[in-house]
Formats: structure tokens, C-alpha cells, sequence
């Protein structure tokens, strides 16, 4: 029900939980993190119940990474346990975090576990990792898979990609759900709302309907929903606020 991604100097999994904290209004059932550790290992840690579950797992495993993904959930498809909490993976290649629904999740993931892909959640979420990680094992680079698997996808979403290969990307991407990037000196930010980064970002552009991002520390590249490179209006965000 809420989505954050950071691209930080240090450790960013104490952020990413600060940020999920400020999405709490909006309700959830489990939340979860995905970094990434010792330079590639696409590293998860997620939890039933409330973000303190989480933060429990987190002081008994500290996570390093330095760029990260994060999730509260408010269950749609699949129960409220840990195994169908976000972020989702496949292949140890691309995690994903997702609010919404996927609508076609069903024809998805019948024609994926067609051929091979094993399942490991009861969400419709799963779907999108699996498409992605189809792509990039046929050679794709990581925008060209996300282009291609947001097509396949029918629903409202906002979704944040992680990819095991790549410590300075991310990838957002909004259809039917809010999705914001923020910048500071110290990183760049992906968000559901302004209030979520404002602890962090001092400006923040919107996506538009329909817009994906590839983001980096050093800046951030739109498209629209035809994969054209777009500009978004970049506005300063008060900190603290
Ligand atoms: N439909 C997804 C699920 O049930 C995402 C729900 C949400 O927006 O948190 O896992």
C-alpha cells in the first residue's frame, strides 16, 4: 500500500523503514525490504503485522546495502504472511515491490509457470518479477525488460524494481497509482508520496499517468507510457515538512 526505493551514500534500510513509518496512514497487513548486500546479493527481509515485526528482523540481521526497496502491504491477492509480503523476486536477478492490482495475473502467471517459472507467493503481484526476469535472462538491459513487462501488465499500479547487477538503479514506474522521485545531496529517492521523502529529498518531481523512471544517483531519465523520454517538472520540497 506503500512503496519507497533509495539510492543512499551508506546503508539504507533504516530509511527505508522511516519512509514506510510516514505511509502508515494508509494502512497495511505486512511489510518488507529488499537491498542490496556485499555489492550484488539481492538480499529480502520481510514481515506479517506491523513495520516493528520488521524492524525486529532488521536489528537481528543488519542489512548494509546502500541501495534498497520497501513495502507495506495491504493484501489484495494472497494472505497476509510473510512468504506473499513484498518485495517479490525471480531469479535472484530483480526484486519488486508493488501496489495495486494486476488484473491479468492469472493468464501471467499460467503462461510464465508454462515455462518454468516456479512461484513462491499467492499474489498477483509475483507475475511482474517473473516477467522482468524473463526478459533480462533473453539479454534485455534492465529498462528495455521493465519497458516490455509493464505491457503485458492490465491494472493500476505503482511498482520500484531492484536489480541484483546494478548498485546505482532503480526503476519506478505508474499506472493508476501515485509514484514520486526525490533528489538531495546525499541520494535520490522513489516514493508514493511526498510525505514519504520529505525526510530526505529536498525536491521531488511526480510521475505522470502512465510515465516510468530510471533513476540514479546522478539524475533521473522519464518516459511515458510509449517509452519516450520525457521531462517532469522538478519542484523543491520543504524538509522536515
Ligand atoms: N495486490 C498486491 C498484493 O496483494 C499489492 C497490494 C498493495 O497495494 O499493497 O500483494
Amino acid at each position: 500500500c506503500g512503496i519507497v526505493g533509495i539510492l543512499g551514500k551508506g546503508p539504507v534500510a533504516g530509511q527505508l523503514v522511516e519512509a514506510l513509518k510516514r505511509l502508515e496512514y494508509r494502512g497495511y497487513d505486512s511489510a518488507g525490504v529488499a537491498t542490496l548486500e556485499g555489492g550484488g546479493r539481492l538480499t529480502r527481509l520481510r514481515a506479517s503485522g506491523k513495520l516493528k515485526n520488521l524492524e525486529e528482523k532488521l536489528a537481528a540481521t543488519p542489512l548494509a546495502g546502500a541501495i534498497g526497496i520497501g513495502h507495506t502491504r495491504w493484501a489484495t491477492h494472497g494472505k497476509p504472511t510473510e512468504n506473499n509480503a513484498h518485495p517479490h523476486a525471480a531469479a535472484d536477478r530483480v526484486a519488486v515491490v508493488h501496489n495495486g492490482i494486476i488484473e491479468n495475473f492469472r493468464e501471467l502467471r499460467e503462461e510464465l509457470t508454462g515455462r518454468g517459472h516456479k512461484f513462491a507467493s499467492e499474489t498477483d503481484s509475483e507475475v511482474v518479477a517473473h516477467l522482468v526476469a524473463e526478459r533480462l535472462a533473453a539479454g534485455d538491459a534492465p529498462e528495455a525488460a521493465v519497458a516490455a513487462a509493464l505491457k503485458r501488465l492490465k491494472g493500476a499500479f505503482a511498482l520500484a524494481f531492484l536489480f541484483d547487477d546494478q548498485p546505482d538503479l532503480l526503476i519506478g514506474a505508474r499506472r493508476g497509482s501515485p509514484l514520486a522521485v526525490g533528489w538531495s545531496v546525499d541520494g535520490a529517492y522513489l516514493g508514493s508520496d511526498a510525505l514519504a521523502l520529505a525526510p530526505f529529498a529536498t525536491s521531488i518531481a511526480y510521475l505522470d499517468e502512465g510515465d516510468w523512471v530510471a533513476l540514479r544517483r546522478d539524475g533521473a531519465q522519464f518516459f511515458d507510457a510509449a517509452d519516450m523520454p520525457v521531462e517532469r517538472r522538478r519542484l523543491p520540497l520543504t524538509p522536515g515538512s
